[in-house]
Parts: structure tokens; C-alpha cells; sequence
């Protein structure tokens, strides 16, 4: 992409209103333009962060066996009286009105349309076990929007919803979120915890929140220094057909303490001494077991093996994936912007025409872009004509992992200097080798 063609609104001022740093660098970067309280239209950088994001919560879901699917973002009122949770969900729920005077609202999640669906269809043990996921637009009337896409009104979630016969089967499938949840989040390069989280009525043990550290988070946490090791997902490579290696692999990654503000245990706290850590953290993805709490009010049931009727239980699992550009940046960051982990940066490379007045200078750099595009390496091809401090500057804010700088005095030695966003570090060397590099 050339810049001097793309919409990539850059601004110098940090914007009064924005009191974290993710939420001022994704303004200032040109990710995202706040169009009303806690609504955000992607500009095109930003959208393709949250893309990035999407496509790597997707492959892990359907790694775990996971379904894709996509319901609308307008639901009946009705799903939500049969489950009993229409008057119930309070006024964090958009309600809408339509021309018939039919009760409709833009839906904070749905758990009550898809046991429908899914009940309409589902009729044998055999339909069983089965997870389902879309990743689709929620509204939540917040009743403080702040923090840009952390705390949004609309925004972008994956959530996924499994039935199962039995407890047993529930935990399977609960395990196997479990694990998909730690390897979405390590392929992303963040460290999430999962954090023992209040499981209401129902009880038990089965309802994680997953949450990264960040001194602008909304949760105070506590946890095992053990949790203070980055893993990637190659640590979590556990065969989710195997239920035995799974329920032990849980175990062993729910072992060692973490909780939030709500759930602390003293006496454990207590007995970690010096190894007790404190934080602050955000969110970013919760799973949950509910068992019947919504196929029974529907009167869903399946005829089980030996003919008789069962009630299918169910969980329910939820990712932030707009929540998550403002996470990764809040821990990916420094004074001069954004540092984008590799996998889900909008672009792999800034390619800086330092010289787009000199000839020479602007037909190596094209040459240069047209191998790179040729290589399929997603490239951000400055080729204004601006200062270079302007130009190193925004590739500094946008946070591109590589900048490849093209210059008439490197030029003249046939070099380029190849600079790494996150070190800071540059190195010169010639075309090809940056080239080879890079692609
Ligand atoms: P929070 O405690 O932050 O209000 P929640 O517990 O209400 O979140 P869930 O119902 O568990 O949220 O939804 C699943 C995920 O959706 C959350 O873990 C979070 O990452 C994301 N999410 C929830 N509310 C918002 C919001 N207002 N803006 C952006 N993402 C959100
Ligand atoms: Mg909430
Ligand atoms: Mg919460
Ligand atoms: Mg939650």
C-alpha cells in the first residue's frame, strides 16, 4: 500500500479526552474515529489490526472443534422472554421499537437465540456434543463508555456456546476452550491469566476469566509469580481428543493462584509469602459453564441413548476481540507509539522513501516495494513527499514491526538500513539481504 493513497489519518496532539495510552495512540495512530459515546468506526489501520485479531481467535476455535456461524446482531425480544432474561438484563440492553410496534433489541450476547436454534434442530444424543461460535458486533449500554474500544458500547466479541449430554461432556468441552482461549492469546505474544471467576447460582469450578496485566486495567488481580513467564502457544500443545491429558493439562495451568479483587483467598495468599504478585488487569476473554440454566426454561431435550429424554447443559465463551487492539497496545508500547507483536500487525513492513524529490532514490525504493508486494510481505510504502523525520515519526507511532529506510547516502554504498520497531535497533545492509530478511 502507498501511503500517498491510503487514509491513514496521523494527528501529533494527544486528545484531551483519552486518559490511557492505548486509547490516545489509537486516535493519534489513525485507527479508529469515535463517531458517538463508545462507538468507533475501524479506519483502515485499525481494521486491519482487528481482523488480524479475528482470524487468530478463529483458527484456534476451530482447532478445538469449534463451529462458525453468524447470527444477527438484531434479535426478537421473544428469545429473551422464553429464557426469563428479557426484564432481567436491566438497562445495559438496547431495546428497540419497530414500525409493527414489535419488541426488538441489538443483542449483548446470545445465548437465548442460539439454544433456540439450536433446539429446533437438535432432536438426538447423537446432535451432541457440539460447540458453535460467531464473531459478531454486541451493544452494551455502558453506563461509562470509556477507555476507547476497552469499554465500548458496540463492540466486536467471539462467543461461542457448547451443549453437551452430560457433565462430564461439559467439562470436555469446557476444557478444550480452556485450552484454545491460552493459545489464542500466546499466539498474540500477551500473557492472559486465567483467573478463577464467579460462577453464580450454578457453583463449581468452571468459569475462568482470562485477563492481561496493564496498570490501566479495571480488575485488581493477584497471582503466583509463575504466571510472570511469557509461554507462546507451543507450550500449550495438548491433544484436545484425549479428555484425560486435558483435564490434567487444566489442572496443572489452573494450579498455581490467580484471582481478581472478588475471589481472593486469603489463606492461600497468605501461604505464597514473597511469591505473591499484585497487578491490575483488564478482561479480555471469560468462559463459563451455566449447565441448564437456559435449555430447561426453553423445555430443549434430546432422546438420549436409551430413548429417554435428556437436557443438554451448556456453556458459554466470550473473547474481546476489539477489546483486545486496545490490550495489545496498552502492552506493546512506548513514548513514541505503538509496538505491533508480528502477528497481528497491519503491516509486516514500513518501507521509508527518505528522498521522494530524487529520482534514484524514489526508483530503488518502487523496485524495492514491488519485490516486497511480489512476496506477498503486507507493506506500508511511505512515498511522500515529506521530511524523513515526518516520515520516521509516523512509522515510529503506527508501530509497523520492520522499517526498511531507503536513502541517497546508503544508496551510494548499495545499502538500506533495516530497523526493528521493538529493539530499536538498525542495522545496515544491502537490498538483497534486507530482502531476504523480510520476506
Ligand atoms: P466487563 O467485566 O469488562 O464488563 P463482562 O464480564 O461484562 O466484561 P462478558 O459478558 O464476559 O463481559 O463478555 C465477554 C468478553 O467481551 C469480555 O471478557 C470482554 O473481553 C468483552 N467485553 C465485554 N464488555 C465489553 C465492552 N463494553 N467493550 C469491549 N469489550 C467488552
Ligand atoms: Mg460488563
Ligand atoms: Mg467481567
Ligand atoms: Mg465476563
Amino acid at each position: 500500500m502507498r501511503l500517498s493513497r491510503y487514509f491513514l489519518p496521523v494527528s501529533k496532539e494527544t486528545p484531551a479526552d483519552a486518559q490511557i495510552v492505548s486509547h490516545q495512540l489509537m486516535l493519534r495512530g489513525g485507527l479508529v474515529r469515535q463517531t458517538a459515546a463508545g462507538i468507533y468506526a475501524w479506519l483502515p489501520l485499525g481494521h486491519r489490526v482487528l481482523r488480524k485479531i479475528e482470524q487468530i481467535v478463529r483458527e484456534e476455535q476451530d482447532r478445538a472443534g469449534a463451529i462458525e456461524m453468524l447470527m444477527p446482531t438484531i434479535q426478537a425480544a421473544d428469545y429473551w422472554r422464553a429464557t426469563g432474561r428479557y426484564d432481567a438484563y436491566g438497562p445495559e440492553m438496547l431495546r428497540i421499537v419497530d414500525r409493527q410496534d414489535r419488541e426488538l433489541l441489538y443483542g449483548p450476547t446470545n445465548e437465548d437465540m442460539l439454544t433456540a436454534i439450536f433446539q429446533h434442530s437438535a432432536k438426538s444424543y447423537r446432535d451432541l456434543p457440539r460447540i458453535l461460535y460467531h464473531i459478531q458486533w454486541k451493544f452494551r449500554d455502558e453506563i461509562r463508555p470509556r477507555f476507547g474500544v476497552m469499554r465500548g458500547r458496540e463492540f466486536l466479541m467471539k462467543d461461542a456456546y457448547s451443549f453437551d449430554l452430560d457433565e462430564a461432556g461439559a467439562r470436555v468441552s469446557y476444557n478444550r476452550m480452556f485450552v484454545a482461549y491460552l493459545r489464542t492469546f500466546a499466539r498474540m505474544g500477551l500473557r492472559a491469566i486465567p483467573m478463577q471467576a464467579d460462577t453464580g447460582p450454578i457453583g463449581g469450578d468452571l468459569s475462568h476469566e482470562f485477563i492481561i496485566l496493564a496498570p490501566s486495567g479495571e480488575s485488581e488481580v493477584f497471582f503466583h509469580k509463575s504466571w510472570e513467564t511469557l509461554r507462546s502457544a507451543e507450550d500449550y500443545a495438548v491433544d484436545a481428543e484425549d479428555s484425560t491429558a486435558l483435564q490434567a493439562f487444566v489442572d496443572s495451568m489452573t494450579a498455581d493462584y490467580a484471582a481478581t479483587d472478588e475471589k481472593r483467598d486469603e489463606a492461600r495468599e497468605a501461604a505464597l509469602g514473597d511469591d505473591l504478585r499484585q497487578s491490575r488487569g483488564i478482561e479480555v476473554g471469560h468462559i463459563f459453564y451455566f449447565g441448564d440454566k437456559y435449555s430447561k426454561p426453553l423445555g430443549f431435550s434430546v432422546s438420549g441413548p436409551d430413548g429417554s429424554p435428556v437436557t443438554p447443559l451448556g456453556g458459554s465463551y466470550g473473547i474481546g476481540v476489539s477489546r483486545l487492539v486496545g490490550a495489545l497496545i496498552e502492552a506493546n508500547h512506548d513514548e513514541a507509539g505503538i509496538i505491533w507483536p508480528d502477528a497481528v500487525a497491519p503491516f509486516k513492513v514500513a518501507l521509508v522513501n527518505m528522498r521522494a524529490d530524487d529520482g534514484s532514490v524514489t526508483s530503488a525504493a518502487d523496485e524495492i516495494y514491488g519485490r516486497l508486494s511480489d512476496a506477498g510481505v503486507e507493506t506500508l510504502y511511505d512515498d511522500r513527499d515529506e521530511r524523513g523525520g515526518a516520515k520516521f515519526a509516523t512509522a515510529d507511532l503506527i508501530g509497523l514491526p520492520w522499517q526498511l529506510i531507503v536513502g541517497p547516502r546508503g544508496l551510494a554504498n548499495g545499502v538500506v538500513e533495516l530497523k526493528r520497531r521493538a529493539t530499536g535497533e538498525r542495522e545496515e545492509v544491502s537490498i538483497e539481504s534486507a530482502l531476504a530478511r523480510l520476506t
